[in-house]
């Protein structure tokens, strides 16, 4: 199948090799503008490329004018069953729909709305869940299995393709981790459009972030994948700071702080966990790429702090501060802000 390798979320490229998309979605109500906007900028500020809205009403497709103007970055509509939805919010300035051309009833509807698409040069993604696959294809393949998923996005791709149009992402997402893997690697073997991958419904954070980082980190360890979404019960902030850590777990993000903490164990002198969640917290903002160390005792710890820019080793009164390049000094007070004093420092701060 011929397709587009590169789309263009408003400014943003997608796909062809570009940088890896973090995207989220938000859990407001559309139509409350505010409380959206509000949503849409914490999730911008946590490092989200691009954000998703549902968009299920005529209000919601209304709201969308506003929710572009006030957003700093590219929109996404979320649209099922109503293709009319999908070209209000066009309209109204959305970089990118979502929209299963197999529920937005025939091809008539199909039609319309990719001549929008064309008209306003917004791409479109073809999002299938292995909920809710068509009758014949869970018939031919025995469930929602891999190819049954890849079979329903190439089928509806081609509905898109048939009106003139290849600005397409594809996503194959299911709860099954295994299923959710296999369905992209097959697509990525038959078709070049970008890929949106991420194991959905994965649950809430802990298993839901497993869950996402296996998925998503095998996936992205094979070249496979240009925007991600972990999909997590909750606060969708922390959807962002999950992706974001997957990724610079397999090397495609380094920008912000990588911790290294030990584990801690019966020779432990300083609260190791209590230190690195209030760097990480006061040190949020920073996207210098820096490797900072906590570790328990000067028994492993002064070793491995030394690979990090700067590190911390516990001690019997205090600790070490250990900084690439600089003798290591000894710490009395408050390591945390030695620590956090020692980052902003390398900042240039
Ligand atoms: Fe234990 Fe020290 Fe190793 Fe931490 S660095 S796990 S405190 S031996």
């Amino acid at each position: 199948m011929a397709s587009a390798d590169t789309v263009f979320v408003g400014s943003l490229p997608l796909g062809g090799g570009n940088p890896v998309l973090v995207q989220s979605m938000t859990n407001t109500d559309t139509r409350d503008v505010p409380a959206t906007l509000a949503q849409i900028r914490a999730l911008a500020e946590a490092g989200c490329d691009l954000v998703r809205v549902s968009v299920y009403d005529e209000a919601c497709a209304n709201a969308v004018r506003d929710l572009v103007d006030g957003s700093p970055v590219p929109l996404v509509a979320d649209i099922h069953f109503d293709h009319t939805l999908a070209i209000r919010a066009l309209e109204n300035g959305i970089s990118k729909v979502r929209i299963n051309p197999g529920n937005i009833g025939g091809e008539k509807n199909v039609r319309a709305l990719v001549d929008c698409l064309k008209m306003h040069r917004v791409p479109v993604r073809i999002g299938v869940n292995g909920g809710s696959l068509e009758k014949e294809l869970l018939q031919k393949y025995g469930g929602p299995k891999p190819e049954a998923l890849v079979e329903s996005a190439l089928g509806h791709a081609r509905l898109v393709e048939k009106y003139g149009y290849d600005q397409i992402v594809l996503s194959m997402k299911s709860t099954n981790v295994p299923d959710t893997v296999q369905a992209a690697i097959l697509a990525s073997k038959v078709c070049s459009y970008p890929l949106h991958i991420g194991v959905t419904e994965a649950g809430t954070p802990g298993m839901g972030n497993i869950k996402s980082a296996i998925g998503i980190g095998a996936l992205l360890l094979q070249g496979i994948g240009d925007t991600v979404r972990v999909s997590l019960t909750g606060d969708p902030v922390n959807e962002v700071y999950a992706a974001k850590d997957i990724l610079k777990a397999v090397g495609l993000r380094k920008e912000g702080i990588d911790f290294i903490s030990c584990p801690t164990c019966g020779r432990t002198c300083i609260p190791v966990g209590e230190i690195v969640n209030t760097v990480r917290e006061a040190t949020k903002d920073i996207k210098k790429p820096l490797k900072v160390a906590v570790m328990g005792c000067v028994v492993n710890g002064p070793g491995e702090a030394r690979e990090a820019d700067i590190g911390v080793a516990g001690g019997k009164t205090g600790g070490i501060l250990f900084r690439k390049g600089r003798e290591p000094v000894s710490v009395k007070g408050d390591l945390a802000q030695a620590l956090i004093g020692g980052i902003r420092e390398l900042c240039g701060e």
